[in-house]
């Protein structure tokens, strides 16, 4: 089994450090600075990049922390422009890092962008800005349909699997989920846990499935108080694709 480290990073990002012995694996490194920091502190050797998606806060440390570990993989959507990529890649794929020993399987999950990955393996899910805690990505290049296929393709892996999402976000999710979804209980729960966490000072992330799956309002579009949440904004029909789209709709202006 592989350790994670959580690196802040920019504003609210994380950077998933994945570690074994003294090889390291990082998603998403946006900037290099934290990164090169922990590196050097615990005397680890990056040996690959896993990159979900191209966006800046993403992709932005890649150049500099090649310049450090020139023969680092860096591994991304085929589809999408990404810094130094050797092995590019469109889902479906299982990928063997014999540094760590780890097995990941890729996933195509497209919505936030066309090309966006999740990584899975030994219980992980790394998936970017994709899945978020209480939440999920905005459509930025794809339909919602394409989004709402992601979502169920993740929502579909076990419930206990961890979500290690790329930002945190989750305690603004919640009150979004909790003005479509007010009777649920285990939000209500959920939203008072999360509350008392970054209170702290805190991270929420990772959350589980089974968490996200009981209390995101993006994974509960057949629930029939989320269906009559989005029917309350116009929609005219129960189509868990149109209740999705309406809900993401709602939550871009709330
Ligand atoms: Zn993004």
């Amino acid at each position: 089994m592989f350790d994670v480290t959580r690196i802040p990073a920019l504003k609210d990002n994380y950077i998933w450090l994945l570690r074994k012995g003294a090889s390291a694996v990082v998603v998403d490194p946006g900037d290099a600075a934290p990164v090169l920091d922990v590196l050097q502190k615990e005397s680890l050797t990056l040996s690959s990049i896993l990159i979900t998606h191209h966006h800046k806060d993403h992709q932005g440390g890649i150049d500099t922390l090649l310049a450090h570990w020139p023969s680092a993989k860096v591994f991304g959507p085929a589809q999408e422009s990404i810094t130094g990529m050797t092995t590019p890649l469109r889902g479906g794929e299982r990928l063997h890092l014999v540094a760590l020993g780890l097995d990941l399987q890729v996933m195509a999950v497209p919505g936030h962008t066309l090309g966006h990955l999740a990584y899975y393996g030994e219980g992980r899910l790394f998936c970017g800005d994709t899945l978020f805690g209480g939440g999920c990505g905005r459509l930025f290049e794809g339909a919602p349909l394409s989004m709402c296929e992601s979502l169920a393709r993740l929502a579909a892996l076990p419930d206990d699997t961890r979500v290690y999402c790329a930002h945190e976000y989750t305690e603004a999710n919640l009150r979004f989920a909790l003005a479509v979804e007010p009777g649920n209980r285990a939000l209500r729960r959920r939203a008072d846990e999360v509350a008392v966490i970054r209170a702290k000072g805190l991270s929420t992330v990772p959350s589980t499935l089974a968490v996200e799956k009981a209390t995101n309002p993006f994974l509960r579009c057949k629930e029939p108080e989320v269906v009559a949440a989005a029917r309350a904004r116009g929609i005219a029909e129960n189509d868990p694709v149109a209740v999705f789209a309406a809900l993401r709709e709602w939550k871009n202006s709330f």
